[in-house]
């Protein structure tokens, strides 16, 4: 096992991360920018170092100051989080030049599934259902693309090979929309992924999203530790994520799992893996897979009783995964709500001082949050503050918990999304279980109109 890690994140994850290191004996060290400088989980690090001012170009993006901090602390792995450089082999293959274990896939694959045109092309091929649409890039030929998109049939979803964090998307109703968005989303991609490659599929007009976790080691091993329903979204950006997902087909909720784990067999897969779905009319469309920890990753955390984060470190340590595919149990039903610092209804962020801050607790109750009272939410970075996640034997136990541990909690100082959280544990529609990707969006369109 490694003597020490490096965690190349801040916030929630870098705090999650040290947690489980701790119980693991292994010694932290945390990059910060400038701006995190006075964060009590920096404190609570082992060691600290400064990488670069606020802005995360200048630091949590900043490469070689990462792998320096790792060299002069000596720290054996990476551990790289969720978002920032999580996802970007070119990081992922530096450091393991460097010397340091990457805690995440090797290079190849992150860059193989990272590209969703080509992730998607391999996962056909080991056996899982993709959104029908054109296989490949699209073509530069304006002819070509409208005889793709009318082969497909409209509405389609113009999406950037690169895209991430719900951005790079473009729904197309009607040929008269299609070149235009094409070139958008084209010029987006470039801009934000520095990646001009855009693709086509259908737009499926009310899935759900549902996701399945999967964690592999070296000897290919590959095990599922279930689903996740997620459709509770905003902007293409998960609001409120439960597990496992109600009202699947059972059959094929077991035959997706089964493949999603025999892909990662297949292709050699190391660490924790989740494969993202649509899910219409009792069929699975598989849309990407991300090769780091999830946001959402504590509801599978809750009903398995399998700490992922210790996994992965495990795995990237060479450990053999101990637990069997017979060995994991579901049991329960966990709910969690990304609780962030943004108005609840406008959704402008609202960065600033936290004056009170009090978190609820009781049976079934998880935070993970960083953040404190008198804590400075700084202005540079997303603003997930944290979440509450609710444990119950059953879905109706899970929410009920989680609309006590709401009304107890109090943030102040600052706007959170809270009180849109505190209705949407009462929407009728959610109470059923069941609802689209759309639901929220809808939902909140209707409430700007009556207003
Ligand atoms: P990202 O990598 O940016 O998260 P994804 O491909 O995972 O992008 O898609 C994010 C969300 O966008 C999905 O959860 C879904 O809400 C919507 N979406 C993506 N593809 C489609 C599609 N073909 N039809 C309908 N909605 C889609």
């Amino acid at each position: 096992m490694f003597e020490k890690i490096l965690i190349a994140n801040r916030g929630e994850v870098a705090l999650r991360i040290q947690r489980a290191c701790r119980e693991l004996g292994i010694k932290t060290v945390v990059v910060h920018s400038e701006a995190d400088r006075e964060a009590k989980y920096v404190k609570l690090a082992d060691e600290s170092v400064c990488i670069g001012p606020a802005p995360s170009s200048a630091s949590y993006l900043n490469v070689p100051a990462i792998i320096s901090a790792a060299e002069v602390t000596d720290a054996e792995a990476v551990h790289p989080g969720w978002g920032f450089l999580a996802e970007n082999a070119d990081f992922a293959e530096r450091v393991a030049q460097s010397g340091f274990v990457f805690i995440g896939p090797k290079a190849d694959t992150i860059r193989l599934l990272g590209d969703k045109v080509s992730a998607k092309a391999v996962m056909k091929k080991a056996g899982l259902p993709v959104v029908p649409g054109v296989e490949g890039p699209l073509p530069q030929e304006p002819n070509d693309i409208v005889k793709m998109a009318r082969s497909i049939g409209y509405p389609v979803i113009v999406k950037a090979a690169g895209g991430g964090g719900g951005r790079g998307m473009r729904v197309v109703h009607t040929e008269a929309a299609l070149l235009t968005a094409v070139q958008m989303t084209r010029a987006e991609a470039q801009a934000t992924f520095g990646n001009p490659v855009v693709y086509l599929e259908k737009y499926l007009e009310s899935p759900r999203h549902v996701e399945f976790q999967v964690l592999a080691d070296r000897f290919r091993n590959a095990i599922h530790l279930g689903d996740r329903d997620c459709s509770m979204q905003r902007r293409h950006q998960k609001v409120i994520e439960e597990a496992p997902a109600q009202q699947l087909h059972e059959r094929s909720r077991a035959r997706i799992a089964e493949r999603c784990a025999e892909a990662c067999h297949k292709l050699g897969y190391e660490g924790a893996a989740t494969f993202e779905f649509l899910y219409e009319n009792s069929e699975f469309y598989l849309i990407e897979i991300n090769t780091r920890l999830q946001v959402e990753h504590p509801v599978t955390e809750m009903i398995t009783g399998i700490d992922i984060v210790q996994q992965q470190i495990r795995i990237a340590a060479g450990e053999k995964l101990a637990i069997r595919q017979r060995d994991v149990q579901f049991r329960g039903h966990a709910i969690e709500c990304r609780v962030n610092a943004e108005d609840p209804y406008r959704f402008t962020p609202s960065p600033g001082r936290i004056t009170s801050f009090h978190m609820p607790g009781g049976p079934g109750i998880r935070v993970d949050s960083h953040a404190y009272n008198g804590y400075f939410v700084p202005p540079h970075y997303d603003s997930l503050l944290g979440k509450i996640i609710a444990y119950g034997d059953n879905r109706a136990q899970a929410i009920a918990r989680l609309g006590i541990a709401l009304s107890e909690t109090v943030i102040e100082g600052i706007k959170t999304n809270i009180p849109l959280h505190q209705e949407l544990l009462r929407d009728a529609a959610f109470l059923r279980g069941g609802t689209s990707i759309h639901y929220l969006e809808q939902r909140l369109a209707k409430l700007a109109r009556e207003e």
